[in-house]
């Protein structure tokens, strides 16, 4: 461990943005202790990095991050890489990654299927295994199938890894205490999912709910990385989900499930939602109607992609003009009132993005009274699998990365 006080050569305390507000509660630890979270954030997410980069994105000067990624390495948190030098030729230079043997369990509950990843801080998938599901499992059962799926794992990483937890990603409401308040797609309701996985498996277990988790990880790894302001949507069968990340951070509300973006009213004579409501955002904008049209009963985002590119019938194009109408109406609302720098469109609502990106593009340029229109960028999301497989792994690796000191594995 290195001795916190070693401050006079090499200023750990250095702030990392120029203070804007009074620091007079800010203690020299705690300064150092968001360094050092700045620093393994920016490995996990980037992948191998030299020093002298490490500065120049963080602001911190040389001999800082020399001494944050000495704390670093002796925490095993981080190791030794080489860096390609981009543009210049002469040998590779030495940087640092984050420790892949750092791992944590990235879970996922589906109606159909759970499985279980074993995810390397830094997102590499080290091993993945899966159980289908003839119905959807009741919570006792999928601790059940959990639990032996990663006993069959457990030597392995014995023998090879540090584990830091698990993170078990749902589609539902979960609050912030990692119960499930509500899965209609698994049937759950009111199930304290993280103290029974917890039981059964012995390792600490964070939940979240998986739109939510999916803008996290297209943060840090897809199509968002480096942006801190995003608005992510995502569609699919089951509705509309998304997640607000804020100045890099998810929000998450009193209760922690803010981003029910689904449940937006459009239209209020329209359709009858499982909220209650009549017209919200999720059955106004649904695959459901386009797949009947389209003949289909289930299509996969590649799929109808390619369904919809050469659709000829004038009511199918009719009725995807439709959804993209209002679609474009809920994200001018929600433009205006977060002022994202980034709008990324997931599933279904990334298939809408590909069949009329110059429609929604109009929809997010902001038009403010007296001034230039801004544009928001759009993008579809990266996520496909391999995102959606380290994403619940992202809820088990928070707390590591907001204090890397206090949360280091020991074992
Ligand atoms: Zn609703």
């Amino acid at each position: 461990m290195v001795d916190s006080h070693r401050t006079e050569d090499h200023d750990l305390s250095e702030p990392l943005i120029a203070a804007q507000r009074p620091l007079a509660r800010t203690t020299n630890e705690d300064v150092r202790q968001k360094n050092l979270s700045t620093v393994l954030q920016l490995v996990h997410g980037r992948g191998a990095l030299s020093r002298t980069e490490i500065g120049a994105r963080t602001g911190l000067t040389r001999s800082t991050v020399t001494a944050l990624v000495q704390e670093l390495l002796d925490l095993n948190l981080v190791c030794e890489a080489s860096v390609e030098r981009t543009g210049r030729a002469g040998r590779p230079s030495l940087g640092v990654a984050a420790e892949d043997r750092v791992v944590a369990l990235s879970v996922s509950a589906e109606p159909h299927s759970v499985s279980v990843a074993l995810v390397g801080l830094g997102g590499a998938v080290h091993s993945r295994v899966r159980h289908d599901l003839a119905k959807p499992p009741s919570p006792r059962r999928f601790a059940q199938v959990t639990s032996s799926l990663i006993d069959g794992m457990r030597a392995d990483i014995d023998r090879h890894y540090r584990l830091v937890g698990a993170g078990v990603a749902v589609p539902g409401l979960v609050d912030r205490s990692g119960t499930v308040l509500l899965s209609p797609s698994l049937g759950w309701r009111r199930e304290n999912l993280a103290r029974r996985l917890t039981d059964a498996i012995g390792v600490a277990v964070s939940v979240g709910n998986d739109t939510s988790v999916g803008a996290l990880v297209e943060t840090r790894f897809g199509v968002a990385r480096d942006v801190d302001n995003v608005l992510y949507l995502s569609g699919s069968m089951n509705g509309i989900g998304g997640g607000l990340v804020l100045d890099g951070a998810l929000v998450r509300g009193t209760s922690g499930f803010a981003g029910e973006f689904g449940h937006t009213v459009v239209n209020t004579s329209g359709a009858l939602c499982s909220c209650g409501r009549r017209g919200c955002l999720q059955v106004e904008v649904h695959p459901a109607k386009v797949l009947a049209l389209l003949g289909r009963r289930r299509l996969d985002e590649d799929e109808l992609d390619i369904e919809l590119g050469l659709v000829r019938d004038p009511v199918t194009i009719a009725e995807v003009a439709r959804q993209v109408d209002v679609l474009s109406v809920a994200l001018t609302n929600f433009v205006n009132a977060f002022a994202p720098q980034m709008v990324v469109l997931s599933g279904y609502l990334g298939v809408l993005l590909a069949t009329s990106r110059e429609r929604l593009a109009e929809a997010v340029r902001l038009h403010p009274v007296g001034a230039e229109g801004r544009t928001v960028r759009l993008e579809r999301a990266h996520m496909r699998s391999h995102l959606m497989q380290i994403a619940p792994a992202e809820l088990a690796f928070e707390p590591l990365l907001d204090d890397p000191v206090a949360q280091a594995p020991r074992n």
